[in-house]
């Protein structure tokens, strides 16, 4: 998962994230027709925005995981 940044106020650790996914699920069903839903896997997951829940901002929010990936290689 993406890490982000907000670039307006700073924020790194609460956002809204619309994004639409593709997965793939095990549905198990009991003899008495009830669902119960297992071992889901993300196939795709595709952020389509990025608010900061701080100021409101759509635009300023900036992917940081650039930066954290090359803080853990140092
Ligand atoms: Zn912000």
């Amino acid at each position: 998962m993406p890490k982000y940044r907000c670039d307006n106020c700073g924020n790194k650790t609460r956002f809204d994230v619309v994004a639409s996914e593709r997965s793939k699920s095990f549905f198990h069903y009991s003899l008495g027709g009830e669902l119960g839903i297992e071992s889901r896997e993300v196939l795709e997951f595709v952020v389509e925005s990025v608010t900061c829940r701080w100021c409101g901002s759509n635009k300023s929010v900036v992917d940081d995981s650039a930066e954290v990936a090359a803080s853990i290689e140092q």
